[in-house]
Order: C-alpha cells, then sequence, then structure tokens
C-alpha cells in the first residue's frame, strides 16, 4: 500500500509546471497532514473553519492553508489573520466582508471567485455575468486580491460532460486574464481526484486532490 508520500509524488511527476498540488487535508488527522509535509508539501485546503482553525495552530506555520469550501461571512474573523487563499467567495457580502476582516488583520486576502459551472442544484457560484461583473468592480474590495477562479464539475461519470465544464470556464479565465493581465490575475482552481487530468488539460494552475492521496493508507 502506497503512502502519502508517496501518493503525493506520484501525483506531482504527473503535473506540468505551473500547476499547484493543493492536498485537501480535510477530515484527515494531523498525523497523517504531517506525513504529507515532511515529503515536502506545503499547500493544504480545508473546507470547514471550525476544523481548519485548530489544524493551523496544531501544525508547522509554514503552511499555506487554503480554505476551499463554501464559507459564512460570519466566520472570515477566525480565518483572515493567516488564510492564504479562499477558492470560494460565492458571494459580493462574502467578498465585502473578508475585505472588511482583511483591513482589521492589515493584509491583503487572495481569493478566487467561484463559478458555477455544474448541471447540479445545490452548487454555490456565480454566473459569467455575476463574475464579470464583480471583477468590474473589484476596487471597492482594496484589501482583497482577485487573483483567479474556481470551479467544480458536476459529479458523473460522464467524462464528456465535466471536459464541457472544464472547457467553459477555462475559456472564461482566459478572457478574464486578458482583460486583467496575467501578473493580476493567473489562478484556476479546477480539478479533484476524479477528474484532474481532464482540469489539467483545459488550462487548470491549481488542483484540489484528497481522497486519492490519502486512500490506502
Ligand atoms: C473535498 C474537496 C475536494 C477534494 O476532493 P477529492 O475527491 O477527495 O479529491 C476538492 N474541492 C473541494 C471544494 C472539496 O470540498
Amino acid at each position: 500500500m502506497a503512502s502519502v508520500a508517496e501518493n503525493i509524488n506520484q501525483t506531482k511527476t504527473q503535473l506540468p509546471k505551473g500547476v499547484t498540488l493543493v492536498v485537501v487535508s480535510k477530515t484527515q488527522p494531523n498525523a497523517l497532514i504531517e506525513a504529507a509535509y515532511l515529503s515536502g508539501q506545503r499547500v493544504f485546503g480545508e473546507n470547514r473553519v471550525q476544523e481548519l482553525v485548530p489544524k493551523y495552530e496544531a501544525l508547522p506555520n509554514d503552511i499555506a492553508w487554503h480554505l476551499i469550501g463554501h464559507l459564512q461571512s460570519n466566520k472570515v474573523k477566525y480565518i483572515a489573520p493567516f488564510v492564504a487563499l479562499i477558492h470560494s467567495v460565492d458571494s459580493e457580502k462574502l467578498l465585502a466582508e473578508i475585505d472588511k476582516q482583511a483591513a482589521r488583520c492589515n493584509r491583503k486576502i487572495e481569493v478566487l471567485l467561484q463559478m458555477y459551472i455544474a448541471q447540479e442544484e445545490t452548487k454555490f457560484g456565480f454566473d459569467v455575468e455575476e463574475t464579470a461583473l464583480l471583477l468590474e468592480k473589484r476596487s471597492e474590495f482594496p484589501n482583497v486580491n482577485i487573483v483567479g477562479l474556481m470551479g467544480m464539475a458536476t459529479n458523473t461519470d460522464d467524462m464528456i460532460q465535466v471536459r464541457k465544464e472544464f472547457r467553459g470556464l477555462g475559456e472564461f479565465f482566459k478572457l478574464m486574464q486578458e482583460k486583467y493581465g496575467q501578473e493580476n490575475f493567473h489562478t484556476l482552481s479546477m480539478g479533484m481526484s476524479s477528474d484532474w487530468q481532464i482540469a489539467v488539460e483545459e488550462g487548470s494552475t491549481m488542483i484540489r486532490i484528497g481522497s486519492s492521496i490519502f486512500k490506502q493508507v
């Protein structure tokens, strides 16, 4: 059975240059996260604030913690002092709260706008018009850097459908990148254990992998 470190290295050898691996450590015990850390991994993703904060406090402080799941405005304050990237900004209200808490911490917080690309009813995120509008208004949130987009494909075995969704997001990302510049707008977070190879082919620059790294250990 492969170890966490072996699974991470195996994934990394398949990644093109310029694609960042976020190891999704939600529900995993600190001992396994430490094993990943010792293999050299420094970027970890969590989807719940109440799980992220104790892990941040217990684990090495050079870890870049990403919040990848739906975030409630009233919880932003707990992660604002340290979070490296918030992938899941899905409302203007949330963006405004992140801006406010970033100012209180005297820092700029990097975020991605989450876009709704799946054929599912319960997913969070903006559509194309809402995203474009919010980007136009970005100067209203001076303590936030909107550095890219995030999306999750439909949870299905139909990889043609998945590719179609990733392709749409990838093309829109490129358009926005042309408009706002590659230095400012550089991150496209798409792809999980089941679909990251397709996501990378469609332009992903950041994949979020949990189960395939922590399986079998
Ligand atoms: C859990 C989760 C992942 C990782 O999914 P796996 O299938 O375990 O790789 C990626 N993104 C988000 C938003 C998640 O909640």
